[in-house]
């Protein structure tokens, strides 16, 4: 049987609650304990699908296509697993469950309340994810902060678990802030005992405190909370801010946090081994040369909308021993003032995921310069749509080709629905959504890439290439270098006459781990690397030459 870890937020949010459950999951499993993770999230959305990164940031999708939260992004990342739909819970899937089986005549006479119906149906996630992960340690972590409205029945059904499956198989751990005073220069503990206090009100009395702060945490402040929070001494976990997300598991395994919960669950002996981590540690922290990099889009004020993207990039510029500065462009300042410094300085080009018209006029400008003056461009999903349209215009000598998505009546769709999507309407869940398999043309880059010719790939979109093109734009020279199985749909495109130009119609960005970058960010960097542009100076040959 599973054990499990519930991990509750408590004073604010954006405290790193995410990435501490992703950390704990990169320790127990560096101690070869199998471990699976899930978020839960009050919302009431069914998922967040349909929200605006504006809203929540990126929509993570996992293998089997579910749209989820991006906490779920870097529990694949830092766990080094393939998530499924079942670890991602919101209060929109649960009232649906539970209404469905309401009209269904499931309770016929009884009264459908919070408590059971609610909690029991949201305890049977948790028992659905075990099962079928058969994970020995499931780590849910509960979205929000504690004494939020729609967290109330998630609270409840993980203070249930602890009489339905034994006190001594969960585990309750929660995160807070440590506000400091300039004026006193001191760290305070008061809005962590009342966070405390909310919960233990509900039932649950937390097993550890991770305290977050940006500033030192003294032995007296550690006690402190030991004592007014009812908590072991070295169940008070300090997790000071650090420069790089990476370091966190590192932090916490160095204040016994592995230790402590291998004791408390009765977890047995086990052997923590985190050396390829510290390395990869510590070549974050070492000083390296960047590459630019623009990414041209429309949601670039919110840098969390591309939060893979970002991550994959950071693998890439590891793998080759650099560092990444990336430029952010808002793809529709590019449309209205021709704004090109950002795109001058670039030594690579990306154009990323997206939905609806805005800005997609300064994203096909950024694709005409990469493709023109030859710089490396990478397009994802949308970003490829965008790239197919570009070509298309330049060949066809007309500024009309486009996809159906942002002009329903142009001339020439290159982009569109296939003919039997037409007809499905509804916003929610009628998207190509996870994996599916492609085919790569031999000795092309995206071949060379992948060193492999068939891979499963994350996808998230609706529209197509539209296969009546294929044939003028191949013979342009758009090298169509990946194609589904069935020949189909075209999955990645690239420009034979370019030193790397290349798309893909899926979210290479979503496989990308630490240690083991994504085949089309780490060559896309291996060729920008090199590339020299506006104000960067060529390298000094260390020797004179001779
Ligand atoms: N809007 C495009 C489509 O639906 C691209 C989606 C995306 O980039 N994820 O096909």
């Amino acid at each position: 049987m599973s054990k499990y870890i519930f991990v509750t937020g408590g004073v604010v949010s954006s405290v790193g609650k995410g990435i501490t459950v992703a950390s704990i999951g990169n320790i127990l499993k560096s101690r070869q304990i199998a471990v699976s993770a899930q978020k839960l999230d009050p919302y009431l959305n069914v998922d967040p699908g349909t929200m605006s990164p504006y809203q929540h940031g990126e929509v993570f999708v996992t293998q089997d296509g579910a749209e989820t939260d991006l906490d779920l992004g870097n529990y694949e990342r830092f766990i080094d697993i393939n998530l499924t739909a079942e670890s991602s819970v919101t209060s929109g899937q649960i009232y649906s469950a539970v209404i469905a089986k309401e009209r269904r005549g499931d309770f016929l006479g009884g009264t459908i309340q919070v408590v059971p119906h609610v909690t029991t149906e949201i305890k049977e996630r948790f028992k659905r994810l075990a099962e079928k992960s058969k994970a020995e340690v499931v780590i849910i972590e509960v979205g929000g902060t504690v004494g939020d409205i729609e967290g109330q029945p998630f609270l409840e059904a993980i203070r249930q678990m602890r009489n339905d499956v034994g006190r001594d198989n969960v585990l309750y751990v929660h995160v807070t802030l440590l506000p400091h005073l300039n004026s006193t220069q001191e760290v305070k503990t008061k809005p962590t005992q009342h966070s405390v206090n909310e919960l233990r009100r509900i039932g649950i009395q937390p097993d550890i405190i991770v305290c977050r702060s940006d500033y030192p945490i003294s032995e007296g402040i550690r006690d402190k909370i030991s004592l007014f929070c009812d908590v072991e001494r070295r169940a008070v976990i300090p997790l000071p801010t650090v420069s790089t997300i990476y370091e966190v598991p590192l932090v916490l395994e160095e204040e016994g946090l592995g230790q402590l919960i291998v004791d408390k669950l009765g977890l047995g002996p086990h052997q923590s081994d985190l050396k390829q981590w510290q390395e990869l540690v510590n070549l974050i922290k070492t000083p390296r040369e960047p590459v630019n990099i623009a990414l041209v889009g429309k949601y670039v004020e919110l840098k969390d909308a591309y939060f893979s993207v970002r991550e994959a990039l950071q693998h890439a510029v590891l793998y080759h021993g650099r560092d990444i500065a990336l430029n952010w462009a808002p793809s529709e300042a590019l449309e209205t003032n021709g704004d090109y410094s950002v795109l001058r300085s670039a030594q690579g080009i990306i154009v990323p995921g997206g939905f609806g018209i805005r800005g997609i006029e300064g994203m096909i400008k950024a694709a005409t310069y990469a493709r023109e003056n030859k710089i490396p461009y990478l397009g994802l999903c949308l970003g490829m749509q965008v790239m197919v349209i570009e070509f298309a215009r330049y060949v066809l000598g007309s500024n009309k080709p486009n996809s159906t998505e942002f002009d329903a009546n142009t001339p020439y769709p290159v982009i569109d629905f296939l003919p039997d999507q037409r007809g499905k309407v509804a916003k929610g869940g009628t998207m190509r959504l996870g994996n599916y398999p492609c085919q790569l043309v031999d000795g092309s880059h995206a071949a060379i890439a992948y060193g492999q010719s068939l891979v499963y790939e994350r996808h998230r979109h609706r529209y197509e290439f539209n296969n009546e093109y294929r044939e003028q734009l191949e013979k342009a020279g758009m090298v169509l270098s990946g194609l589904s199985p069935d020949g189909r749909l075209v999955e990645v495109c690239e420009l034979a006459d370019h030193p790397w130009m290349v798309s893909s119609q899926f979210h290479p960005e979503f496989t990308s781990r630490p240690g083991r970058p994504n085949p089309l960010f780490r060559d896309f960097i291996g060729v920008a690397k090199d590339i020299l542009r506006e104000g960067a100076q060529p390298p000094l040959p260390l020797s004179p030459p001779d």
